[in-house]
């Protein structure tokens, strides 16, 4: 018989009971260091004191109204952000995928709008915007799209690092291109910065509108509160979600006036979006992580993990290969078998996440402390060395 939970996940033997900064802790006591944080989504830990302070704040005055009514909160958080980015206005959304809808919606509106309909939009292997029918067209890849078809039209997938592919389908037909500046879900992948900084240009020289999908590297966790502000450059239209509400749903489209500019009364709606609850916790969250002296310490505490995992990798040569990423969003390529290095981390107390092309994900609350990475790094360790000699 089916279980009541729609098995669409295979999931793990684990149920916790607590969180508290990086540890989750079972029914019987058993604590497990998170490096996975939700993947991406507790950007701050488990609990943390200022957010629940500002949800049960929130919780006892209002909880949700509908966006027929001016919502302060949310106005709040979009000042924050349009003050914090490249955009001049803001959607908000409960998730990445919802985010993902509107991106594409943005960018094929503003082509009709012009009078030139352009609808093609231009993504890339190996990368994820969401399990929605539009999000999985765009990302194209058939472990999202086989039995779902017919897909929606208009998505091109170019392989991932081929300026001449890139070049060759960027034409004046290209409403619009969707990229990661780092791909989670493909497996830790930044896009150099020259390539991003190619990617700008060319768009800049056809007009298509460069989307970029921060939902998984965005709201500090490359050690800038988005990672394309590495490449000094900015997108047209931006898809965040995961880190921004530090564990309650919530998203957000990013856009400058112009990209913006066809999304008028009544072309688009979220029952939810934008709501008291969701956009409190966000504004405190984009208080604490957008601070200068927070986003100095996560590079810092990004040094001391890299290090850390440099040796580890020296040391398990038969289980792992190289680290990669960037900032707190770090991946490691292993010899062995990834999900049998999750397994074994986990049986050694320490949660990682996989990730195409045989990585473990490694996403750490961005404020964990040293002593707690230190910890996680050894447990990998263990979990190699029984790996190894099973
Ligand atoms: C997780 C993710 C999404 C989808 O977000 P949901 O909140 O799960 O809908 C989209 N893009 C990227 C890069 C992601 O990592």
């Amino acid at each position: 018989m089916i279980s009541s939970v729609l098995p669409t996940y295979s999931r793990a033997p684990l149920s916790f009971v607590k969180g508290e900064g990086s540890w989750l802790t079972e029914a019987d006591g058993r604590r497990f260091l998170d490096l996975g944080a939700g993947i991406a989504v507790n950007a701050l830990g488990h609990a943390h004191p200022a957010l629940v302070e500002t949800l049960t704040r929130q919780a006892q005055s209002l909880w949700h109204v509908s966006n027929l009514y001016q919502i302060p909160q949310q106005q709040a958080l979009a000042d924050a952000l349009v003050d914090k980015t490249f955009a001049d206005t803001v959607f908000f959304t409960n998730s990445g995928t919802e985010a993902a809808e509107l991106a594409i919606k943005m960018a094929r509106k503003y082509w009709y709008d012009k009078g030139t309909p352009r609808t093609t939009i231009l993504t890339f292997e190996g990368s994820f915007h969401g399990r929605s029918t539009g999000a999985i067209a765009a990302a194209g890849s058939e472990k999202m799209t086989k039995g779902f078809g017919p897909l929606m039209p208009g998505f091109q997938s170019l392989p991932w690092g081929d300026a001449a592919a890139l070049d060759a389908a960027l034409d004046d037909s290209v409403a619009a291109v969707m990229v990661e500046p780092v791909q989670g879900e493909g497996g830790i992948r930044p896009m150099p910065e020259a390539d991003l900084k190619a990617l700008r240009a060319a768009c800049d020289k056809t007009g298509a509108l460069l989307i970029f999908d921060e939902v998984q590297c965005g709201m500090g966790r490359t050690g800038r509160l988005f990672a394309h502000e590495w490449a000094g450059i900015a997108p047209d239209i931006m898809m965040v979600a995961k880190g921004i509400g530090g564990g309650f749903p919530l998203g957000a489209v990013l856009a400058t006036e112009n990209a913006a500019s066809g999304m008028v009364a009544g072309t688009h709606g979220s029952t939810y979006g934008g709501n008291p609850l969701g956009c409190a916790v966000g504004l405190k969250v984009t208080e604490i992580v957008s601070d200068p002296a927070f986003l100095d310490e996560v590079n810092r505490k990004a040094g001391f993990l890299r290090q850390k995992l440099e040796g580890l990798i020296a040391a398990h040569p038969d289980s792992f290969e190289s680290v990669r990423g960037l900032g707190l969003m770090l991946g490691i390529k292993c010899r062995k078998p990834n999900t049998d290095l999750v397994a074994a981390a986990r049986a050694a107390g320490v949660l990682v996440v996989p990730a195409a092309d045989n990585v473990l994900r490694l996403l750490p609350a961005l404020n964990i402390p040293d002593e707690d990475l230190a910890e996680a790094v050894s447990r990998l360790d263990a979990a190699a060395n029984a790996l190894e000699s099973a």
